[in-house]
């Protein structure tokens, strides 16, 4: 079993290469925009309108503050674009930044090279947090010698170091971290340096200071130095958050941590997992340790099928369980895996456990304030005229194509070396890329000429 120790640089690495990608849709949701006594602000936070929603996630997010969501789950129903996932976000994010939240669309579930209830348990221990309180050791001594690899020289960013000091004698393959502060600092033979062990961060405390009798040869110039003992130096305390899935799969014999950055995980064993269970809880009682619940949020909870629904039925009875968050915009419609019909796909003793918000469609004003602070988000300069044009488009096909043509705008604009989009740059994508409706009318008018053809959704009724 990884040490406390090991699972904390390990995840901090990988979290430092995802959090760079993590600017997308929703990356303007900074919580769910509500005042000390839980009413909705117009805009606040980049959250928008849908008052009635976010007042009612207002009051979920105390009861879960308060320890009494055990048990239940949330369903956002609501046409699409009409903000579910941004609300569930909104959620996560006013619990904490170090709050884990898992998306999963409900027919992901069936692509993943894995059973489905193996998916859901991933779904689930990835959206637990492990809040670990650790003493960081950090070290002082004075380097003795230093010699870097060449492509790290060259400007690498991952290469190998070997550092010997008077405390240790190591070679590391170095994080970005360390190399960073060693080229930054310019640490060189002779310079007394501390090493902070979680973090891996290296910073210099001056140069050794020449005594008389010692003597030395190192680097390259003679000098007398005074070799300190190396000694651990000062304590801190450091907070740091992973999750469970990633604890899992730091330990998986099969993996190692290097699966994180592939994405390949495949399934991990039950034993393992229960190792682990274990484990922390013996952290929990020494005090090193806590559970921070995150957010599950299912989308397209309807391409569930009835397995995993009573396998989520099971898994939020469980002590440490996330709040499942689930989303759907079906109204009646037939269980998956059953000839059953239920309201949103869903059986009823799951559907007695859960929360229902409703989100409703936005008007022009909302609509264009929600454009305004995605162009705000995404550094575009518009004019009013090509926010209102954007807006109409907004109103009469779908927001969420309407956010899309703001980046491929902004390009054409970018193109013609125009400071700002204009009502031309709108016309100009409008035309390239085409909505739903008018793909699918394409696809109506020359529907014999497809082979594919053959929808049949009578049983499926949107909300
Ligand atoms: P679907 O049913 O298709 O999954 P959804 O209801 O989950 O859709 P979102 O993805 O949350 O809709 O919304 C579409 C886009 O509009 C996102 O970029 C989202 O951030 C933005 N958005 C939606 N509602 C709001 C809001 N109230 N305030 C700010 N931005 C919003």
């Amino acid at each position: 079993m990884a040490s406390l120790e090991g699972i904390q640089s390990k995840t901090q690495e990988i979290r430092d290469l995802t959090r760079m990608e993590r600017t997308g849709a929703q990356s303007h949701i900074r919580g769910l925009g509500l005042d000390d006594s839980l009413e909705p602000r117009k805009i606040s936070q980049g959250m928008v309108g849908q008052i009635e929603a976010r007042r009612a996630a207002g009051i979920i997010m105390k009861m879960i503050t308060q320890g009494k969501i055990a048990g239940r789950a949330i369903l956002i129903g609501g046409q699409p674009g009409t903000g579910k996932t941004a609300i569930a976000l909104g959620m996560a994010k006013s619990l904490g930044e170090d709050v884990p939240f898992t998306m999963l669309a409900g027919s992901e579930i069936f692509s993943l090279e894995m059973s489905k209830t193996e998916a859901l348990i991933q779904a689930f221990r990835k959206s637990i947090g492990v809040r670990i309180r650790e003493e960081a050791e950090i070290i002082e001594g004075e380097v003795l010698e230093i010699e870097i690899d060449k492509s790290v020289q060259s400007g690498a960013k991952s290469g190998k170091i070997t550092l010997k000091t008077t405390d240790m004698e190591a070679i590391y393959d170095l994080g970005q971290k360390m190399i960073e502060s060693i080229q930054k600092e310019k640490i060189q033979a002779g310079d007394i340096i501390t090493i902070d062990k979680a973090s891996g961060k290296i910073s210099k405390l001056g140069r050794s200071i020449a005594r008389s009798g010692d003597y030395d040869t190192v680097g390259s110039s003679s000098r007398f130095v005074q070799c300190p003992e190396g000694e651990l130096h000062k304590r801190k305390e450091v907070v740091h958050t992973v999750t469970l899935h990633e604890v899992d799969v730091i330990n998986s014999r099969t993996q190692g941590f290097m699966a994180l950055f592939a994405g390949d995980i495949g399934e991990i064993k039950q034993e393992v997992r229960d190792q682990i269970d274990t484990k922390v809880s013996e952290w929990r009682e020494e005090g090193r340790a806590e559970i921070v619940p995150g957010v599950l949020f299912i989308d397209e909870v309807h391409m569930l099928d009835i397995e995993c629904f009573s396998y989520l039925n099971r898994a939020l009875e469980s002590e440490s369980a996330p709040i499942v968050i689930m989303a759907t915009n079906r109204g009646m419609t037939k269980i998956r895996g059953t000839n059953y019909m239920a309201p949103h796909g869903i059986p009823l003793d799951l559907l007695d456990r859960l929360l229902i918000i409703q989100t409703t469609p936005y008007n022009e004003k909302e609509t264009q304030q929600i454009l305004q602070i995605r162009c705000q988000e995404e550094d575009v300069e518009i004019s009013d005229k090509a926010l209102k044009l954007l807006t109409k488009i907004g109103m009469e096909t779908s927001l969420r194509y309407s956010i899309h043509l703001i980046t491929t705008a902004n390009l054409v604009a970018i193109k013609r070396k125009s400071p700002e989009v204009d009502v031309e740059d709108v016309r100009r994508v409008y035309g390239l890329f085409i909505d739903i409706k008018r793909s699918s009318k394409f696809l109506q008018d020359y529907q014999s000429e497809f082979l594919f053809y053959e929808a049949d959704e009578s049983t499926d009724k949107d909300v």
